[in-house]
Order: C-alpha cells, then structure tokens, then sequence
C-alpha cells in the first residue's frame, strides 16, 4: 500500500470512529473505544461487572432512575452551576472567557456528580456497601458524603503517603462516616489505592459496589462516569448559546479525564468547536517529571482498561508528579486516547508554574480562587487566547482551591504574582 493510500484509509476509519461516538455508538458492546478500553479484569470479578454493566444499561435511560438522580443534583450538589462571564481575564487575555463553576458544587468539585450517581445506582442494584479510592481525598470526601446522604456505608482507600500530605479531607470523610484505610503497599498513593479497592471488590462482588472516582478503568466505568459527568456540558452549552452563542473553543484539566470529557461530551459532533484537555507538565518534560500520559504516554493496560499511561522501557509504570495531588495519575480514562488518536481533542501541558501563575490570576482578576487542577485548563486557555484573539472561550473550572491552601502557602503572593520560597512541591 502506498503512503498516501495507507494516509487516507487511516484518515476514513479516524472519520467513522468520531461519527460512532458521536452517534452513541460507542464505548462498543465490549467496552471499546476504537482499539482502547475493554474489561482486563480477575475472572473472579467478571459476574460482577456483567451485573453492574446490566445495570448501568437498565437504569441510566429509565425515567424514574434519571428523576431521581435530578432531584438530588438540584437540592443537594447545588445544580445547575453557573456559567460566569469572566469579564477580568477577558480584558487581560483580548478574549472572551467564560467559567463553567463546577466549584460552586456541594463538597467543592465536579466529583460529586459522580459519586451521587453511583451511590444512587448502586442502591438500585442491591449493593448494601461502598468501596472507593482516593489520592488527594477529593473523590474520596464526595464519596463519603454521597454514602451518608443515601445510608450505605463506605470504606475509602487511601495511600499512606495521601493520609499524611491531606489530613483534612481525611478527617472531612471520617466526620461523613466513612472508614479510610490507610493502603501500605506499592507507592502508597493513588495507584496503591486503587488496586486495595479492586481486591476489596472480589471478595465481596454481590454486596459491594466499587465507586471509582474517574472515567478510568475496566468497562462499564468510563462510560458511566461519562454519562454522569455529562451534565456539566449539556448545562454549559445551554447556558453559553443562550447568552452569548457557541465558544470557538473548550478548556478542561484532564487527570484520569472525568471533568475534560464531561465537559467535552456535548461537544464532540460540533466540529467548528476546538476541543483542548491539559494535562500536568509538571517540572518538565522527562519521565517522572510531570502526570502528562496523553503527551507523553504509550498503550498499555492498567487498572482494567487499555489506554495511554506512563511507564518506562522495562514495562513498569512510572511515578508520577504534579503540585495538583488530582492530577497526579499515569493512566487516563481510554475515551481520551481515542480523542486524541482520531485528532477530535488537542491534549497540551501546563507546567506546575504555569498553573501557580492562573491560580494568582484568577484569583487577581475574578475573584475566584480555582483548585490547582481547574488552574491548568486556565493556563492552557490564556496561552491559546493570545495565538486566537477575540476568541470566545469557554474553561471547564473542575472544583475550588480553599483545599489547596497547605501547598499554595508555600508561594507567596507578591504584587506581580507569586513567587516560589521552596522548591516546587513534590
Ligand atoms: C480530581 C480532580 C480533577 C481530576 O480528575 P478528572 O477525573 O481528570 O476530572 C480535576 N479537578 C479537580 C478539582 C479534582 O478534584
């Protein structure tokens, strides 16, 4: 086959995988979108996927299921949130900004859209316990909330290194009446964490429902964590077209991607919208240095699905480093890899300097302190606003930074903005 042959054949199947997805079509009936995805779980696990999969397809087109779920996002999470017109970075950047507030939520992050929506579905199929990880205690505090709103206990495994560097999202979920576990094993972290709620899950598949923080892992999660994140978009499309029209381009931090492709999913057929996700450049570009999978990842298998991740030439998956704690993942949710493998969603880095430096602004501008994570969509948007000007932006700002107060601590501010006393957090 000739170069040009073989170029436009792959260009004509990249064409049909975006009509799929845009169509519903996927993630497929095996959990697959295009060549990522699937179910790479124990054989002990697999009745239990198959019954949440039954019951993920069952209850998210039912009516009374979606009522129910509405309700609670509207007296509980605090939804719709608003869309602010920000009229201080605007100015700044010669664009036209707006802030999709996913920091107005109740427990301070989009992750709670989520966590509602499995503890509801999990109830519905019988589950009569909770597990669920955490790295920084964000998914982990929304998921313990969630569990004490609908009566089901929950158990929250969290790495020991995480339990030190955030005690106070620890004792947020112990004051909601979870139990952490502190996971010894591995890295001790977010990776660590993950795999100790896996193993919890086979030992209990019937009566345990695992609530996975990310549109990761084996299918049917990252669809369903789509589905439920879906809401930020649909709302934000509705209430930008009503004031303004549509944004010629779309912002959203992607760690495992749950807030990005929330965000995005609405989007996705809207070909004239520029579709951006931006990952943790952390310190640099060197393995180990940042959390950009997307950026600087290869195929391979973790955590039940195949996506983009992070690992080094002997196969081994690679520590990672971000200043956002939510960022600090080297996998991604495969939905991600498939947008960027078809060219549908540019992925680009912001270094942890760049994120400190849009915290300072938006904080300066608007009046709005952002999470650290949310800050890379803003230091991803202000670079393509000055290549785009006039441009009408919209920025997914994923959750609040008063959680971020320890680390942010650490860099002053000064009058231009901040200035670094230690060295950048590890
Ligand atoms: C956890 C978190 C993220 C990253 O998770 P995604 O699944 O990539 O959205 C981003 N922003 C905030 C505020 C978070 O808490």
């Amino acid at each position: 086959m000739s170069t040009n042959t073989a170029t436009s054949s792959r260009a004509a199947g990249h064409a049909r995988l975006l009509s799929d997805l845009v169509a519903g079509r996927l993630p497929d009936a095996r959990g697959r979108f295009g060549p990522f995805g699937g179910c790479y779980v124990p054989e002990t696990l697999m009745p239990a996927v198959h019954r949440l999969t039954e019951g993920v397809y069952r209850l998210l087109p039912d009516e009374a299921f979606q009522q129910r779920l509405n309700e609670e996002l509207q007296d509980w999470v605090g939804r719709p949130t608003s869309l602010t017109r920000a009229a201080g970075l605007s100015a700044r950047w010669g664009a036209e900004v707006w802030l999709k507030r996913e920091d107005l939520t109740h427990t301070g992050a989009h992750k709670i859209n989520n966590a509602i929506g499995q503890g509801l579905l999990a109830r519905s199929i019988g589950a009569e316990r909770i597990v669920a990880e955490t790295g920084a205690g964000q998914h982990g505090v929304a998921a313990a909330a969630a569990c004490a709103r609908l009566g089901l206990p929950c158990v929250v495994y969290m790495g020991e290194v995480d339990v030190e560097r955030q005690a106070p999202n620890v004792d947020r979920m112990h004051r909601l009446g979870a139990t952490v576990v502190p996971v010894t094993s591995g890295d001790r972290t977010l990776r660590s964490a993950v795999n100790e709620a896996i193993r919890d899950w086979v030992t209990d598949p019937v009566g345990t429902h695992y609530l996975l923080g990310s549109a990761v892992g084996p299918h049917p999660y990252p669809y369903l964590v789509r589905e439920l994140q879906s809401v930020i978009g649909r709302e934000a499309k509705a209430q930008l077209t009503a004031r303004a029209g549509m944004p010629d381009a779309v912002f959203a931090c992607v760690g495992g991607g749950s807030n990005a492709i929330g965000l995005f999913h609405e989007f996705i057929g809207d070909e004239d919208v520029a579709l951006v996700g931006v990952e943790a450049g952390g310190r640099g570009g060197a393995l180990g240095e940042n959390s950009a999978t997307l950026s600087g990842g290869r195929p391979g298998v973790l955590h039940g699905a195949h996506s983009m991740l992070l690992y080094d030439d002997d196969g081994q998956i690679q520590e990672t480093h971000s200043v956002s704690a939510g960022l600090d993942y080297p996998g991604v949710g495969p939905e991600h890899s498939l947008l960027q493998m078809i060219g549908r969603v540019d992925y680009v880095t912001a270094s942890d300097e760049e994120a400190l430096d849009a915290v300072a602004e938006c904080c300066a501008a608007e009046g709005i302190l952002p999470a650290l994570e949310s800050a890379h969509a803003i230091a991803g948007a202000r670079r393509w606003a000055a290549e785009n000007p006039g441009a009408r932006i919209l920025i997914g700002l994923s959750g609040r930074g008063d959680k971020d107060m320890p680390i942010l601590r650490r860099f002053p501010v000064t009058s231009t903005g901040v200035e670094e006393t230690a060295h950048a957090a590890s």
